[in-house]
């Protein structure tokens, strides 16, 4: 299990980084069309800003138990 900091987008490999600013870049009505699939299982990611507890990584659109880049377990 880790974090995806890094994901495939349109065949290069980017950096979650690179990814928040082109989603920040792109057009609000376009931004659902941005496809950046995880570099491991090739499911569909989208990057999730920095917070708290967490550093900037990607995260499966749909949970993919299979894929080693995984979510931390939650806090209750
Ligand atoms: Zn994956």
């Amino acid at each position: 299990m880790g974090l995806a900091l890094q994901c495939k987008f349109y065949g290069h490999i980017i950096t979650v980084d690179k990814a928040l600013a082109v989603r920040d870049g792109a057009e609000p009505q376009h931004r659902h069309d941005l496809l950046f699939e995880c570099d491991k299982c090739g499911k569909p990611v989208r990057p999730r800003a920095a917070g708290d507890k967490h550093v900037a990584h990607f995260v499966h659109i749909r949970q993919n138990p299979e894929c080693c880049y995984g979510e931390p377990q939650r806090e209750y």
